[in-house]
């Protein structure tokens, strides 16, 4: 602790098996263990589930969406109200993007240039003019811990030229959102206190890859994601992405996997080094009655689980926990009949109690994924 009491930003690794690594993050609102999964919380909520229900699963970093807050309801009225932590109730770290990927993956007749993005919302069809600069202001007003510097997220199919050009326009706007940083640090302590990560793309061409992350590391910033994956590319694709990208990027700074995915991935990226993952696979699978279930880690980081779709009839009867292998406050103390009778006539805790059993094993297998390690 330095004098004013503010905890310094520190990534503290603790263990190692080959390129996998166990950690710890430390941010203005508490820390987190790594490999660390975020519970997506889109509109400063995770879907269904209260801030004492995310909780109750583990979790101890949830992220959210710079784009949809900005646009409901807004982020001067999220910074008036107290920023996110208090809005939402939640006292832990919070991660936020940065707009980018839903401005080009929701948003209305996209201007993309230099000076950033115009867009119209695609609630109302209001024009935003999203910068960089703008970007950070966003995040800082949400009261980010981690903030994500504005990126372009180009498609999977994106010819080799316009990845290149994408890129560079990528560093060109993570050096302003750092330059805006700093600027905004200088007016406000409680932001020198917030981290600002890079976002590598570079699509699956690992020489780009190896571009983007130079440049961006030459600028500096407090930890890497690797973005542009998981958007349709094969899987082993992505792997051979990882393998190539990740050795470019620091040794002592966190790396993020943008969007990444299913239990099996996250288990493959974290032997390639990757410390972070968010994904709304465990939140929205809950909602439409699918369920992970019977999850195993073994010491190579093998994963096996399968998933049953509690919607069937075949559920009505049973009396088993969702999954007899689960502590959650879900399987402590429902069945799979009760449950299934719940989504069948549509009751709103069917949602809430199967996404807090999805996200419960989503935290489950960070855990055993960290002990095996
Ligand atoms: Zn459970």
């Amino acid at each position: 602790m330095d004098p004013a009491g503010v905890t310094p930003f520190a990534f503290n690794i603790t263990s190692t098996d080959g390129a996998a690594r166990t950690g710890r993050v430390t941010t203005a609102h508490g820390a987190f263990a790594t490999p660390a999964f975020m519970p997506v919380g889109t509109a400063a909520t995770v879907k269904a589930m209260s801030a004492a229900d995310v909780a109750a699963t583990g979790a101890d970093i949830v992220l959210a969406n710079t784009y949809h807050l900005m646009l409901r309801p807004g982020a001067e009225r999220i910074g008036r109200l107290g920023g996110l932590h208090r809005f939402m109730n939640w006292p832990g770290p919070i991660l936020t993007d940065s707009g980018g990927f839903q401005v080009m993956s929701l948003a209305k007749l996209r201007t993309l240039s230099d000076h950033g993005v115009i867009f119209q919302s695609h609630i109302d069809g209001a024009t935003y003019d999203l910068t960089p600069e703008r970007s950070v202001e966003i995040q800082h007003l949400l009261d980010a811990d981690i903030s994500m510097v504005l990126d372009e997220c180009p498609s999977a199919l994106a010819t080799k030229k316009y990845l290149k050009d994408s890129l560079e326009l990528t560093t060109r706007w993570a050096k302003r959102c750092k330059e805006e940083k700093e600027k905004l640090s200088g007016k406000n302590k409680r932001l020198s206190k917030s981290l600002l990560f890079a976002i590598v793309q570079g699509g699956t061409n690992s020489k780009l890859r190896a571009i983007s992350a130079q440049q961006l590391i030459d600028i500096g910033f407090d930890g890497y994601a690797l973005g542009g994956l998981a958007v349709g590319e094969p899987v082993k694709d992505m792997l051979k992405t990882l393998d190539a990208a990740v050795p470019h990027l620091p040794q002592d700074k966190p790396r993020y996997l943008m969007g990444v995915g299913y239990p099996e991935q996250i288990a493959e990226a974290v032997k390639r080094g990757i410390d972070m993952f968010d994904c709304v696979l465990p939140t929205r699978n809950a909602r439409h009655g699918v369920i992970f279930a019977n999850l195993k880690v073994s010491k190579t980081l093998k994963v096996s689980y399968n998933t049953i779709r509690i919607k069937q009839t075949k559920f009505a009867k049973d009396t088993k926990p969702l999954d007899p292998t689960c502590q959650c406050p879900t399987c402590q103390n429902y069945s799979r009949g009760y449950i299934r009778h719940l989504f069948s006539t549509q009751e709103p805790l069917a949602l809430r109690l199967a996404t807090i059993h999805n996200v419960h094993f989503y935290l489950e297998l960070m855990k055993q994924i960290r002990n095996n390690i």
